[in-house]
C-alpha cells in the first residue's frame, strides 16, 4: 500500500513536470536548435535497432531479441524526468512507437515520460513489459497488450491519462504495483476470454482468484460475484457513477473511488466493509447503519451520512415541493429526516383559484360602467369586475342662465363642471368664465351682501342695513319672515335660516 501511495506522489510530480517541460521547452526551442542534433537511430539490444523518422513521428525498431533496460533519469535542462533510452530526447516528437518485429520485451522505463505517444504497436509475442516502461505517456490513446504477454512489471502504463481503452491478452498472469494506476479516462477493459488469471465482466478487470476488481472504468458496472476492489481501482474515473456498493463486498482498498466526482451519494448496506482510506472524496454522503463499519469510517474521515435505520423521532428538514396544488388537483410535497433516510411525504391542499389578467369585456363610458374579466389558468371559474365611469368630454362652449354656468358633455349631452358665475368684485358685471353679463335680477336670496354664498355674515349685514341703510345697501328685499317690513328681526330670521334651512323659509 505504501507503494501505491509512492506511485500517487510519484505520478503527480511527473504531471506537474510535463506541465512545466511544456512551458520549459518552448522556453529552450532556439537553443535546441543550435545543439548538436541527436542521432535518429541507434541500437537498443544485442540484437535489436531503432530508427527515429522525424517526419512522420514515428519510432522503430527492427531485430529481435531483448530490449536494453533504461531509468528515468531527471533531465536538468528540462527539469522533468524522462527516459534515458538513446530516443529520449525526441520525448516531445514520437507520436507513434512501433515494435512490430521480434522483441522479447520492452525494457525498463523506456518510453517513461514521452508525452507525445498516442500509439504504441507491439507483436503478439513479447513476453515482458518493464517497469515505468509507458509511465507517463499522457497522450497515450488506448493500451493493447500483446496478446502472448504474460508479466506486466510496476508502474508500466502508471499515468496514461488519455488512455480510454485496457485490451490485455490470454497469457497475462501477473500485474505488477501501480502497473495500472491513474488511468482516469478508461472507458473499455477487455480481457481475453481463454486468459485464466484476470477476466473483464462489465468494462471492470478482475483478479479471478480472489474475486477482486483490480482497475474500472468510467463505465463499468461492478459484478455481484466481487467481493474487493483493488486500491486506485476507480482512482480519478470522474464520469463513473455508482449509487449503492454490492453487498457481497468486504474490503474496498486506499483510494479506490478518490476523485469519482460524479459520485455524489452512495449506499452501503454491508455493516462489516472495511473501507481503506480517501476509499472516496470527502464530499461524497454515505447511506450506512448507524451501528456499521461504513458509519464510523464516515465519521473518522468527516464525511456527511444518513442512516439507514430509522432514528425514533426524527428530525425532518425543510419540505421540498413534488408537484404544485392547483384549484382542481391536490400537490404533492417530501420531507426527509436529516439523520436517517426516512422520507415523509404528504399532500398539498387544493388552492384557490389562480385568475389571469384582467381583460375588459364591456368598456366604460361616462354613461356607464365597464365591466372586466378574468379566468382561473387551471378550470373554467372566472371573477368580474366593474371599471369606473370615465371623465365626461365636456364641449368647449359654455351655456349660462343667472344662477351660473356649464359645459355639456359630447358624449351624454349632460350639463357637467355646472358653477357659479365668477365676478371679481361687486362691481364687477361680467363672468371670467361664461362671460354672462350680470344683469341687477341676479341674486341668492338672503346673500345680502352679494358675496355669493349665504353666511352669518349675510344677517349681521342685514341688522347694519337696518341700523345704517346707506352706509349697508342690500341687493333684494329684505323682508325674509314675510311680516310685510325690513327690520331686525329679519335679520334674526336669516341668522336661523342660516342654521336651520328647513324650518325657517326664506320668504
Ligand atoms: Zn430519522
Ligand atoms: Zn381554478
Ligand atoms: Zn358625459
Ligand atoms: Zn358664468
Amino acid at each position: 500500500m505504501n507503494r501505491t501511495i509512492k506511485a500517487v506522489k510519484k505520478s503527480l510530480a511527473s504531471f506537474l513536470a510535463v506541465l512545466i517541460s511544456i512551458a520549459v521547452c518552448f522556453a529552450f526551442l532556439p537553443l535546441v536548435s543550435f545543439a548538436e542534433t541527436p542521432s535518429t537511430s541507434g541500437t537498443c539490444g544485442d540484437n535489436l535497432a531503432w530508427s527515429f523518422d522525424t517526419s512522420t513521428g514515428k519510432l522503430s525498431f527492427t531485430g529481435s531479441g531483448q530490449m536494453n533496460n533504461y531509468d528515468a533519469k531527471l533531465d536538468d535542462e528540462l527539469g522533468i524526468r524522462i527516459t534515458t533510452a538513446p530516443w529520449g530526447c525526441f520525448y516531445n516528437d514520437v507520436k507513434e512507437i512501433d515494435l512490430y518485429t521480434s522483441v522479447a520485451n520492452v525494457g525498463n522505463y523506456a518510453f517513461y515520460g514521452m508525452t507525445a505517444v498516442e500509439e504504441v504497436g507491439m507483436t503478439a509475442g513479447m513476453s515482458i513489459i518493464g517497469k515505468g516502461a509507458f509511465e507517463n505517456c499522457t497522450s497515450l490513446k488506448s493500451i493493447v497488450l500483446p496478446r502472448m504477454l504474460s508479466t506486466l512489471s510496476d508502474n508500466a502504463f502508471l499515468g496514461c491519462t488519455s488512455a480510454t481503452e485496457l485490451n490485455i491478452g490470454m497469457n497475462l498472469s501477473s500485474i505488477g504495483d501501480s502497473a495500472l494506476f491513474n488511468l482516469p479516462s478508461l472507458t473499455t477493459i477487455k480481457v481475453d476470454t481463454a486468459n485464466t488469471t484476470y477476466s473483464a465482466v462489465h468494462d471492470c478487470l478482475i483478479e479471478k482468484s480472489t474475486n477482486t476488481v483490480l482497475l474500472g472504468s468510467n463505465t463499468a458496472v461492478i459484478p455481484y460475484t466481487v467481493t474487493k476492489i483493488a486500491p486506485g481501482a476507480f482512482y480519478m474515473c470522474k464520469d463513473y457513477v455508482i449509487s449503492e456498493l454490492p453487498v457481497n463486498i468486504t474490503e474496498v482498498g486506499f483510494a479506490a473511488f478518490y476523485g469519482c466526482s460524479g459520485i455524489a451519494e452512495i449506499t452501503i448496506k454491508s455493516k462489516t466493509v472495511t473501507l481503506g482510506s480517501f476509499a472516496f472524496d470527502d464530499d461524497v454522503i454515505i447511506y450506512c447503519y448507524s451501528d456499521s463499519a461504513a458509519k464510523t469510517f464516515a465519521e473518522n474521515s468527516g464525511i456527511k451520512s444518513f442512516n439507514l435505520d430509522y432514528c425514533e423521532n426524527h428530525i425532518f428538514g425543510e419540505w421540498t415541493v413534488l408537484k404544485e396544488a392547483t384549484c382542481q388537483t391536490t400537490g404533492e410535497r417530501e420531507h426527509y429526516c436529516t439523520v436517517c433516510v426516512y422520507k415523509e411525504k404528504s399532500s398539498i391542499p387544493r388552492s384557490s383559484h389562480t385568475f389571469g389578467e384582467w381583460t375588459v369585456r364591456d368598456e366604460p363610458s361616462c354613461k356607464e360602467e365597464g365591466v372586466k374579466v378574468r379566468r382561473c389558468i387551471y378550470c373554467t371559474e372566472t371573477e368580474t369586475d366593474t371599471i369606473e365611469k370615465t371623465e365626461h368630454t365636456p364641449s368647449a362652449d359654455y351655456q349660462y342662465d343667472s344662477t351660473g354656468h356649464w359645459q355639456i358633455c359630447s358624449v351624454c349631452e349632460q350639463r357637467v363642471n355646472i358653477e357659479k358665475h365668477v365676478y371679481d368684485s361687486t362691481d364687477d358685471t361680467i363672468c371670467n368664465i361664461c362671460g354672462r353679463e350680470r344683469s341687477p335680477d341676479d341674486y341668492i336670496k338672503g346673500d345680502v351682501n352679494n358675496d355669493g354664498v349665504v353666511t352669518d355674515q349675510d344677517a349681521i349685514y342685514l341688522l347694519f342695513h337696518y341700523y345704517f341703510a346707506d352706509m349697508y345697501p342690500i341687493n333684494q328685499p329684505g323682508d325674509f319672515n314675510g311680516d310685510g317690513a325690513v327690520t331686525d328681526q329679519d335679520a334674526i330670521y336669516l341668522l336661523f335660516y342660516f342654521y336651520f334651512e328647513d324650518l325657517y323659509p326664506l320668504h
